[in-house]
């Protein structure tokens, strides 16, 4: 696969990650890793809660549409 941004840019990188949220594929210059904690949020089973975050991959568009202003 190769990254989108970079193939919109008219470039060509082979992509490292996909982003979770559109499945865009990700050159390492262009994902975005976000830790998160997974049961953030009220989920109700917190002996399920994990302890360490989980890494996620994010594309730069998602990341701005979830965390951005
Ligand atoms: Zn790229
Ligand atoms: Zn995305």
């Amino acid at each position: 696969m190769k990254c989108y941004i970079c193939a919109l840019e008219g470039g060509e990188s082979e992509a490292v990650a996909v982003c979770i949220v559109c499945g865009m594929g990700l050159c390492m210059e262009h994902a975005i890793r976000k830790d998160v904690d997974l049961w953030e949020g009220g989920y109700p089973l917190p002996s399920k809660r994990v302890k360490a975050p989980l890494p996620r991959i994010l594309c730069p568009e998602c990341y701005a549409a979830l965390y951005g202003k």
